[in-house]
């Protein structure tokens, strides 16, 4: 019988192994795939205090982990397939092979980026379709891509993609941009970036790789083809809460009810990161309700 079980090993998940080792809870984290989580998509970070010129995730994610272990914490890899609150003592957190016991829980599984939906993306993602311009970027050099979307993420990996690629087209809906401006200020400094905006992309081109991106104005209706090698979509993000399968309150799309402790619709069930309905997706608040997380998972244990 676990004190705690916290499900994903990203900057949220880590933060709360680090505070509930430091309460010394019984904890074990459960992560599916690569401790980091989706920040390992990025390279670089620039906004994580503590680092001016900013610092390459893969190192911030080494440098998390390794407090983590400094307080003795083990992380199993695993997929966790369904949790089951119950009202009594326990919960349990069920895997491929095996079921855990725990006093409580801290869903901390992330969020994955949102696909366009559009013909020709699913056919060829690998083929020139990604959503992960550090693991793709250096495959595309002196060629011309798209990048679709005007959030940080979009802004951020075009101009990741101008270290590799000959020009990058940034295909947006709107004239305005959720982006932070000193992002944009960049991009459109660089010469490599080309913005089509007031388009959508309609249809991914090609036949056995990506050769083009049809896109429509939408405010004249025009359809016209831009040539592209590549496409990276960066469009927002969906949490990875399915396997909840109703157990918690979730919004319309997915993303997980808390208060302001963390405290989910269950007693004893805590959500931090991404995977929780909020205003701001950052590495830093992640890291902050994680740490929320494991303080409420502390108190409530003491006061059961
Ligand atoms: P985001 O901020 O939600 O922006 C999504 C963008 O995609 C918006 O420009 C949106 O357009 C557009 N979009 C959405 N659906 C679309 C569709 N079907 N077709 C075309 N365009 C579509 O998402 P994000 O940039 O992917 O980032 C996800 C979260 O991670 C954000 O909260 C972001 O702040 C955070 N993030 C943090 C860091 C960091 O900490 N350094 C770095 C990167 C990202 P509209 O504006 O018209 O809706």
């Amino acid at each position: 019988m676990y004190d705690l079980i916290i499900i994903g090993a990203g900057p949220a998940g880590l933060t709360a192994g680090l505070y509930a080792g430091r309460y010394r809870l019984n904890t074990l984290i459960i992560e599916k795939i690569l401790v980091g989580g989706q920040l390992l998509l990025s390279p670089t970070i620039e906004n994580f205090p503590g680092f001016p010129g900013g610092i390459q995730t893969e190192e911030l994610i080494l440098r998390f982990k390794r407090q983590v272990d400094e307080v003795g914490l083990n992380i199993e890899t695993a997929d966790v397939l369904e949790i089951n609150n119950s009202e009594s003592a326990s919960h349990t957190v069920k895997t491929e092979n095996k079921i855990f016991q725990t006093k409580t829980i801290i869903v901390a599984t992330g969020a994955h980026w949102k696909r366009l939906g559009v013909a020709g993306e699913e056919r060829l993602i690998g083929k020139g379709v990604s959503y992960c311009a550090t693991c793709d970027g250096p495959l595309f050099k002196n060629k011309e891509v798209a990048v679709v979307g005007g959030g940080d993420k979009a802004i951020e990996e075009a101009i990741f993609l101008s270290a590799y690629a000959r020009k990058i087209n940034l295909i947006h809906r709107r004239q305005g941009f959720r982006a932070a401006e000193i992002l944009l200020e960049k991009a459109k400094a660089n010469p490599k970036i080309n913005f089509i905006l007031d388009s959508r992309v309609e249809e991914i081109l090609g036949l056995n790789r990506v050769e083009a991106v049809k896109i429509k104005n939408v405010l004249t209706g025009a359809l016209s083809e831009i040539p592209s090698q590549g496409i990276f979509i960066f469009i927002g993000i969906k949490p990875n809460t399915e396997f909840l399968k109703n157990q918690l309150e979730i919004d319309e799309t997915g993303f997980i009810i808390t208060d302001e402790q963390m405290q989910t619709s269950s007693r004893g069930i805590f959500a931090c990161g991404d995977c929780r309905k909020k205003s701001l997706y950052q590495v830093i608040n992640a890291c902050g309700e994680g740490a929320v997380a494991a303080h409420s998972a502390h108190a409530y244990l003491l006061n059961k």
